[in-house]
């Protein structure tokens, strides 16, 4: 999905040097399968809660092709 329909969709954008992530909470089932993989790019008690820059791209990608729900999706650079 490009980013102009990420955003139409409700997602919000988290910038990073090597991948841009997008949430969506109206689409989180909240299972905690990302905060449990990498707490230092996904943990819900810091604003904001995701950066990017806190890890690897490629593990950001299988993090989130993991996502039960589709409410996190990236976009690589
Ligand atoms: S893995 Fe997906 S559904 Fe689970 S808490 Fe994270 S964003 Fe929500």
């Amino acid at each position: 999905m490009s980013e102009k329909n990420l955003i139409k969709n409700g997602y919000r954008k988290y910038s990073g040097d090597d991948i841009d992530i997008y949430f969506n909470i109206d689409v989180c089932q909240h299972s905690g399968n990302c905060t449990h993989s990498n707490n230092e790019v996904f943990n819900v008690k810091r604003k904001p809660w995701i950066i990017a820059n806190n890890g690897k791209k490629d593990e950001i990608c299988q993090i989130i092709d993991k996502c039960p729900s589709g409410a996190l999706k990236y976009i690589k650079k």
